[in-house]
Formats: C-alpha cells, structure tokens, sequence
C-alpha cells in the first residue's frame, strides 16, 4: 500500500547529478510533487518557498551541508520529516546526524524499493498524525463554543478543555496545566456547600449520583473563589474511563442566594434568628424532643416599658438599645440555644435539652444581669419573661400559648419578673 505517499510532497537535495537524477524519477512515480535541489542552500530556499512533507538529503554537500541545511530546517518546523542518506565514505558525519534524531538514515547506496517503503511508512504516520490533530482541533473548538465550561479527564490528567477552562488558571493549554496541579480534582477547594474531595472516588460518589449534595463546587485561584454547577458523564473510551466534567458559574446566582438565605434567616437590626427562622426551626426541634421525650423548653422574652425609651430618646437610640440588648443575651446564652426576634421587642428562646428548673435559672441570669447593663443615656432596662416547659401531650403550640400566658403574668404582676408557666414564680 504505497497511496500514502500519493498525497505528500518531496524535497530531494543531492549534488551528484546522476544520483539526483536517477532516484528523482523514483520519486515523481510516488509523491504527488518532488522538488529537487543540488545543495544545501538551494534546498533551504526550495524548503521555505514549497515547504514539503517530506525532506530526502544528502549530506556532503557543497555551499551548505546536509546536516547544517536540516538543523535551519527543523528551525523552521521541528517536527519536519528528514531523511539523510549517507555514504560510508562520509563516517565522519554520522554521528553528528544520529545525534539530529532525524525520521531516517539510509546508508548509500540506497536500495531505492526500500526508500519507497521507509517513505511510505513515514507517510503513514504524517498523515495519521495530521488526522488526529485535526480532530483535536475540531473537538476544541467545539468545546470552545460552548458556554459553560467543559473538561474531558480521567480526574487527574486533562484529554481536553475548553479555553474558558485555561483561562480560569491563566495557562493555554493542559501541559501548562500540569504544572500548576498535580490532578484535576485538586483544583476544588473546600466550601460549605461542597461535599468533601480527596479522592477520585469521593469525587464520583459526591458529585455523580448524591442528590444530598448540593452539586456546587468552589474553585479559588488567584485570590478569586467562584461557584460552580457541576455535571458529571462518563464516557467509555477503548482503553479507559473518561469524565466529562461540565461546570456553570453560579457565582452570583450563589451570592444572592446565601444573602437572601441571611436575609430570611437573621434579622438586620439585631443579627439573630428571625422569626421565619423560628417558624423553620421550632417545630423540628419540638417534634424530636416529643419522640425521644427530652426535655424541652421555650421563653418569650419582651423588653419592660420599651415605648418610652423610644418616646423619650427617639428611635435611633431605641435601636440602639435593642441591638445591645440582643447581643447581650447571645452573649450570655449557650450555644445550643436558640434566641429570635419575634418582633419589635420581643424575642424567643428555645432551651433544647433544658428542664423547667434549669430554664428558669437561664431566664433568671439573663433578667438579673440585664438590670446592670449600661446602655447609653444611662437607661436601664428590664425585661419580663414567660416560661413553659415540655409536658406529655403537648402540642408546639399550646407549649409557645403557656410561654405567652406566663408572659402575660409577669407584665401585670409588675414586669422585671420570670414566670414560669402554671409552676414556679420568681418574684424580682
Ligand atoms: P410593655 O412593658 O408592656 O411591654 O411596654 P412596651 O412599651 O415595651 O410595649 P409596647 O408593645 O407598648 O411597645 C413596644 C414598642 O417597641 C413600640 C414600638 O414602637 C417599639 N419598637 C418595635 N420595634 C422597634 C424597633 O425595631 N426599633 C425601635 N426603636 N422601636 C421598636
Ligand atoms: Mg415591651
Ligand atoms: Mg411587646
């Protein structure tokens, strides 16, 4: 099967002419063209002007040798294809042309049937190679078109990538690549949000078939974080297991997402839990300590004669107040209980794994410490609270009813005081 070389060009450098002559008419029987030459440096001229597939040459040569004629031309395009023929009389040349690691030596003189089918071998590989990296070209730019970013890869090494994926780590190409990260998965980087990635197997059972997971991933280089959706396919290729990755920046999307998640979750004047979060949390918090029979305790808590702080020092300073007040309960609070504004000044406690007994001491640290509490203009403030208590039977919201009743007590039986719901009172 010699039609490989029917599609390439030829360059025959030889300065005797007889030789030229006699193995250019082999050529022109093979090669679509052959463009001969009779030195080194008419064959440097011939190589830029047509720029063959193939370079025959001899090596002593007058004006330019060969082997100086081949080192401007693998100048030119390093992977040229290059063929010396040598004769035994020019030993003093081989090993400078064994060094070039040129496609080919033949030893003169050359057994012409035998040139054909080197060449045609070389051929073979030009042209498989033009073949394949056409392909490579095709499937990046198909990956280029693509808006999001894509990223074919055994998880460590890169097959391919889009440039939007290059450009992220500033790098052209997946060798440049390579030397910034060792594997592909060592580009995410921890986040709330993502599911935890060490190995390629996490990385699959995390982001492959998990719905738990949220399938948002954090990659930060630069300085930059950014968040990205993730996709994973896997495509079977002959040889191996190959993913496609595909990632969509949701950057933004994730910011407003979490700020809309604070926003609903923590009230701005105050920064603790509002009461869409209490909504969210207290029922789930009620229903386990009802199945495991824990104990369980909830306080509302109002802020004693608010109106005139506000009346009497205006609104700002009432604001004040309250962030001051709310910060000093969650200050005094442990860190499993749960405190929210309910509204204006009144706020919640939930007291998980807490008896009546202990959560009335809470309520009842948290009132008296409150009373030495500077705020400005030398306002003092008190609070009065209402306690209830998990009892067997009880419904989440006849336990928030009693809490609220108690409450109610404590106002008009003074204020500044704890009651706690149909028990104990603690008087001030
Ligand atoms: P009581 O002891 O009976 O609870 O009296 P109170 O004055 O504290 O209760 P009342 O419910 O009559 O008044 C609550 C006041 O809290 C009225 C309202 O303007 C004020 N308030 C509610 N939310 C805010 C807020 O965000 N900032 C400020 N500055 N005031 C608020
Ligand atoms: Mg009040
Ligand atoms: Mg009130």
């Amino acid at each position: 099967m010699l039609h490989f070389l029917q599609q390439l060009t030829v360059l025959y450098v030889e300065d005797e002419n007889h030789i030229r002559e006699g193995y250019s008419k082999v050529l022109k029987r093979h090669f679509k063209e052959v463009f001969c030459a009779s030195d080194g440096l008419e064959g440097l001229e011939m190589y830029k002007q047509y720029l063959p597939d193939i370079v025959i040459t001899d090596i002593r040569m007058p004006n330019k040798n060969g082997i100086e004629m081949a080192k401007d031309i693998l100048n030119i395009t390093p992977k040229q294809i290059i063929v010396f023929t040598t004769a035994h009389s020019e030993s003093e040349y081989t090993m400078q042309a064994l060094e070039m690691q040129v496609s080919g030596y033949m030893l003169k003189p050359v057994d012409k049937n035998k040139l054909v089918e080197k060449l045609n071998n070389l051929a073979e590989n030009l042209l498989a190679n033009r073949e394949n990296i056409k392909h490579q070209k095709a499937i990046q730019s198909i990956l280029n078109t693509q808006s999001n970013i894509l990223i074919l890869t055994d998880l460590e090494d890169i097959e391919f990538a889009s440039k939007s994926f290059f450009d992220l780590f500033n790098v052209t190409n997946k060798e440049e690549f390579s030397q910034k990260f060792k594997r592909f998965i060592d580009i995410f980087s921890p986040c709330d949000d993502c599911c935890c990635i060490k190995s390629k197997n996490d990385f699959i059972k995390s982001y492959k078939d998990n719905a738990e997971c949220q399938k948002i991933v954090s990659i930060s280089y630069d300085g930059h974080v950014k968040k990205y959706q993730i996709k994973i396919d896997t495509v079977m290729t002959e040889s191996e297991e190959l993913y496609v990755v595909s990632l969509w920046d949701v950057t933004s999307l994730h910011e407003e997402k979490l700020n809309a998640e604070f926003r609903a979750d923590y009230d701005e004047l105050t920064k603790v839990y509002t009461r869409v979060k209490f909504n969210d949390i207290y029922e789930i918090e009620f229903l386990r300590a009802q199945r495991y029979q824990r104990e369980f305790s909830l306080a509302i808590l109002d802020i004693d004669h608010f109106k005139s702080i506000n009346d009497q020092f205006g609104h700002l300073i009432g604001d004040e107040v309250l962030q001051k007040f709310a910060k000093y309960c969650l200050d005094n609070l442990r860190s499993t209980d749960l405190f929210f504004r309910w509204g204006g000044e009144e706020f919640v406690l939930i007291l998980s794994e807490t008896s009546q007994e202990q959560a009335s001491l809470v309520c009842e640290k948290l009132r008296r410490g409150l009373t030495e509490l500077e705020f400005p203009f030398g306002i003092i403030l008190s609070i009065s609270i209402g306690l209830s208590s998990i009892r067997e039977n009880d419904s989440k919201n006849g336990l928030f009813e009693r809490a609220d009743k108690a409450l109610f007590k404590a106002k008009q039986s003074g204020r500044n005081q704890v009651v706690v719901s149909e028990k104990t009172r603690y008087a001030n």
